[in-house]
């Protein structure tokens, strides 16, 4: 028998696909508080969000009957038609969260306005007022949500661990915290302190409020405004830090978090081949378009956002990142001056007191950082990579000598600068080949070198030897079983060619993109890594000054000369600073 559905369980229905978890109600009504001008947010939770979730803002707060209104669907105060959508300043507009929330949850709203001589406080269960009263309070609203699906059991079923909501809760609190500097946000679980970040003024501070010491000290600042208009700024890792998790991706769209995979990809586009492998950064990009090159109406939970021209984001925000990276000195390479962080201290304060908003909150949390100075200069850096010749010049550096035939020992202003031979030549042979793989000096092998594979094996790399070709290898296959090398670049005279064959049966057979192009670049890529780290000085060669000297000028004329094509570091300085402090020179 068809039967229609009740109004309640239409709603409920509807409700449970805007919020699935804790973290989207957290969501919503952090951006109701933003979008009413608050300038500090207090969220509290319990139990990851599944028992109760408390919002408290200083925003404009409601009148009463806007109070009652606001949990009516399609109730807001935010777009008046639908011209204006995509001129939308606000995080709301669909007039929605409110009545989806008060269905899958029992709520609370206590909201006052700034002039109002008194607020109201509204108890709904299942989206209707069941009781109100008038009651003194600070101006703003607190909402608080209590039970998350206690009104459809299949649900709440469905959500994760306390630890995993937990875990969503704190990327949201911490991606509102990066997007708002000026907003002072405040976390507490089952009744703790966790985070206590006061207003600020830059992005580069709220990292160092939120962020690890490990991280901080390894970031450097994006910036970047292309010719369409489209502007990215941010924060990065260098390149000697990484990570196994992509949890450091934070991405902004004209404010909005979301998140991208495609975005995630053009990152590490933008690292190129400067991490070491399954290694991640930390990424904060607040990317800023024209609003009507977006669309942040594609799904509900607004998470998702699509692009009018999705290439010029992704071209924009590698390029802005591969030009960070390209600029950085070896000073900003370095963990630095360990700086006391006093962000963290916890509250110091009764949690839940009445006149929360009224207190000096700045007067209590003084930062303390000041002999820290962030090094990444915010100015906007131009798209085409600059050299970064004029930044560090350690041609000029007296070389002390080698050390354990591995590091080229050098006498920085700053202190005791280490190369590491290997990885250094590796990096100067890998641009090398890069940028000039066409016109190597090739020399034809008197006695051709031949190499036995299996039948199944030669018809595997055939597919390639146009591509060794293209890089002065020149390859034949000599019967059904062999191959026979004639020709070899200058500079892979010495490399064990049966290696790098097996090397390459390996990447192909590994290989599982469908995509014919993305497969070649890979291993384009993964080849001319291969050969420059073959071809290169090994750790225990014996390297004299002259040879030393002329590594040195090279790696100064690569374009990223801190890491070799695997992702190690080429160079490491030891501060003066430190070294003063390990002879006690200084305390
Ligand atoms: P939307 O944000 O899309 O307008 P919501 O259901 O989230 O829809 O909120 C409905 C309305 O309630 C908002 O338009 C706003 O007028 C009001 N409102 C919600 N939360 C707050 C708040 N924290 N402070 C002031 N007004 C609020
Ligand atoms: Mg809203």
């Amino acid at each position: 028998m068809i039967r229609i559905l009740s109004l309640q369980d239409i709603q409920k229905i509807a409700a449970g696909q805007v919020i699935e978890r804790p973290a989207h109600i957290i969501k919503e009504l952090v951006e109701n508080s933003i979008d009413a001008g608050a300038t500090c947010i207090e969220i509290s939770v319990h139990d990851g969000g599944k028992s109760r979730i408390k919002i408290t803002d200083n925003g404009s707060g409601m009148s009463f009957p806007d109070a009652r209104m606001s949990i009516q669907k399609h109730a807001t105060s935010k777009l008046k038609s639908f011209d204006e959508l995509a001129h939308l300043a606000t995080f709301g507009f669909r007039g929605e969260a409110l009545a989806c929330i008060s269905h899958v949850t029992n709520m609370t709203i206590a909201t006052k306005q700034k002039d109002a001589l008194e607020g109201i406080e509204l108890i709904i269960q299942e989206g209707s007022i069941i009781s109100e009263k008038i009651m003194s309070k600070n101006h703003g609203t607190t909402i608080t949500a209590d039970n998350i699906f206690c009104t459809i059991p299949a649900r709440k079923k469905f959500l994760k661990t306390t630890a995993t909501e937990w875990n969503q809760i704190l990327m949201l609190f911490k991606a509102f915290c990066f997007s708002y500097p000026s907003i002072h946000f405040i976390l507490i679980h089952n009744d703790a302190p966790i985070f206590n970040c006061p207003s600020l003024t830059s992005l580069q501070d709220r990292c160092d409020q939120l962020l690890e010491t490990n991280i901080t000290s390894h970031l450097l600042s994006v910036s970047l405004t292309t010719e369409t208009d489209i502007k990215i700024t941010g924060c990065i890792t260098n390149q000697q830090y990484g990570r196994y998790d992509r949890a450091g991706f934070y991405f902004f769209v004209n404010k909005r978090y979301v998140k991208n995979y495609q975005l995630a990809q053009a990152v590490m586009r933008g690292y190129n081949n400067t991490l070491r492998p399954q290694n991640y950064p930390v990424a904060i990009i607040d990317i800023t378009l024209h609003p009507e090159h977006v669309d942040s109406n594609t799904n509900p939970k607004k998470e998702e956002v699509a692009f009018l021209y999705p290439h010029r984001v992704e071209q924009a925000i590698a390029q802005a990142i591969k030009n960070t990276l390209l600029n950085t000195s070896i000073t900003q390479l370095n963990e630095t001056i360990a700086y006391k962080k006093t962000f963290y201290t916890p509250l110091n304060m009764p949690l839940n007191a009445p006149h929360f908003f009224e207190e000096k909150e700045q007067s209590v949390f003084v930062p303390q950082h000041i002999e820290f100075t962030k090094p990444a200069p915010d100015h906007c850096i131009s798209e085409t990579p600059t050299s970064i010749t004029e930044q560090i010049d350690i041609t000029t550096y007296k070389i002390i000598g080698q050390s354990l035939q591995t590091y080229i020992l050098l006498d920085h202003p700053e202190g005791l600068l280490m190369i590491d031979q290997h990885a250094a030549h590796e990096r100067i042979l890998y641009e090398e080949i890069a940028t000039h793989f066409n016109a190597t000096e090739v020399v034809p092998l008197l006695f051709p070198i031949i190499i036995t594979l299996t039948f199944n094996d030669i018809q595997l790399l055939e597919n390639y030897l146009v591509l060794l070709a293209q890089h002065g290898i020149m390859i034949d296959v000599f019967g059904k079983e062999q191959l026979r090398i004639t020709a070899l670049p200058v500079y892979a005279k010495e490399v064990p060619l049966q290696e790098l064959l097996d090397d390459l049966l390996i990447w192909i057979t590994k290989e599982t993109s469908e995509n014919l192009d993305d497969v070649v670049k890979k291993i384009t890529e993964k080849l001319r890594a291969q050969l420059a780290c073959k071809a290169a000085v090994k750790a225990g060669d014996e390297l004299t000054v002259a040879k030393m000297q002329k590594l040195i000028q090279k790696l100064h004329t690569t374009k990223n000369a801190h890491s070799c094509p695997h992702g190690r570091p080429t160079q490491w300085l030891l501060f003066t600073h430190d070294i003063e402090k390990k002879f006690k020179r200084i305390a």
